[in-house]
């Protein structure tokens, strides 16, 4: 952990990998807080939430939640914890909002996929587990808190709002201990509270195509702001890129733009957007984005070129 003590304030800051990426925490107390908890112990407060998330959450991890439901659910209904159900519910709203580009059932196809091994299915293999990617059946039961799988091919991954989730939980978590300013990232998911000592935080957002640069440096307060892009996990075969944005209508991915750039206060849904808004395309993306007036899209699509939504144009 790293620490800096200036005349007024004091800033502590901590890196650590988990939910498969690197995590960061950032916040600086000035003399007013009480201490209750020490700051070395709210950082690891921090990552202990992370990896329970993750521990819960993983597809990887055999014995996670998600993997029980993944491995019963297709059979019978399976009870779950509140908090998954809760994570499954959004996943449906925005599932139906956005006409089924976000679609946690991705995964039916998408598990198929060996990014590191730089393995695709065949085309043979996506049609026939096609029928698999459908949101609808997904059958939740707020009563007892289970859920179903309506087809027994179905599988789920909630890589696309895990880590969103995680770092709200984390603000959450550093808010309820007295911390008014802070920076909270997982991967491309980012979550602020509060300024930076009376100014924004800045967030930059990758240069898709160049690993160290940055495209551009946003001034943030109180929001959150989630990319997805094609550069994080990809291979290319025969001069196509596959990467992990998956096309629940294709099985194959989502090739219209290469980042997406999500700012809005819930970071739970941000991330799901940016997810979303990569899938969709620069114009079905835009239109969507501009019916939803707490949250603005920035798009870089495959000429690179940077599209910004309505509320962020200057006029
Ligand atoms: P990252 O994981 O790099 O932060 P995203 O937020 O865009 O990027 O999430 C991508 C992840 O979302 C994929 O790794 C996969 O787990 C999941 N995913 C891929 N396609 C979809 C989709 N159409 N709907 C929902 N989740 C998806
Ligand atoms: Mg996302």
């Amino acid at each position: 952990m790293f620490c800096i003590n200036t005349a007024s304030a004091q800033w502590f800051q901590n890196s650590f990998q988990v939910m498969g990426t690197q995590a960061h925490v950032e916040f600086w107390l000035d003399g007013e807080h009480s201490d209750k908890v020490s700051s070395e112990q709210l950082i690891a407060l921090v990552q202990q939430e992370m990896q329970r998330i993750d521990i819960a959450m993983s597809p990887y991890k055999p014995k996670s939640e998600l993997s029980l439901v993944n491995n019963e659910a297709g059979k019978e209904a399976v009870k779950i914890s509140h908090e998954l159900f809760t994570l499954l519910e959004e996943s449906q709203k925005i599932a139906e909002l956005s006409d089924g580009a976000f679609d946690i059932t991705y995964a039916s196809v998408g598990y198929q996929y060996d990014y590191r091994q730089k393995i695709k299915p065949e085309q043979d293999a996506i049609n026939s587990a096609l029928n698999a990617i459908n949101y609808r059946a997904v059958a939740l039961s707020s009563k007892d808190t289970t859920v179903r799988f309506t087809h027994p091919d179905v599988k789920i991954d909630l890589g696309g709002i895990a880590k969103g989730y995680a770092v709200k939980q984390s603000i959450a978590l550093l808010k309820a201990e007295g911390i008014k300013h802070a920076l909270v990232s997982a991967g491309g998911d980012t979550a602020l509270l509060g300024d930076r000592r009376g100014r924004p935080w800045y967030v930059g957002i990758k240069h898709p195509r160049a690993e160290k640069r940055t495209a551009v440096q946003l001034p943030l307060t109180n929001e959150s702001i989630s990319t997805s892009g094609d550069y994080e996990r990809y291979f290319i075969k025969d001069g196509v890129r596959y990467h992990h944005i998956i096309n629940p209508k294709t099985g194959d991915s989502a090739r219209k733009v290469v980042s997406v750039s999500i700012i809005g206060k819930d970071s739970t849904v941000v991330d799901a957007l940016s997810t979303t808004v990569f899938v969709k395309g620069l114009k079905g993306g835009m239109a969507f984005i501009d019916t939803l007036p707490d949250y603005e899209a920035i798009i870089i699509d495959n000429q690179q070129t940077m599209h910004m939504s309505k509320g962020l144009q200057q006029n």
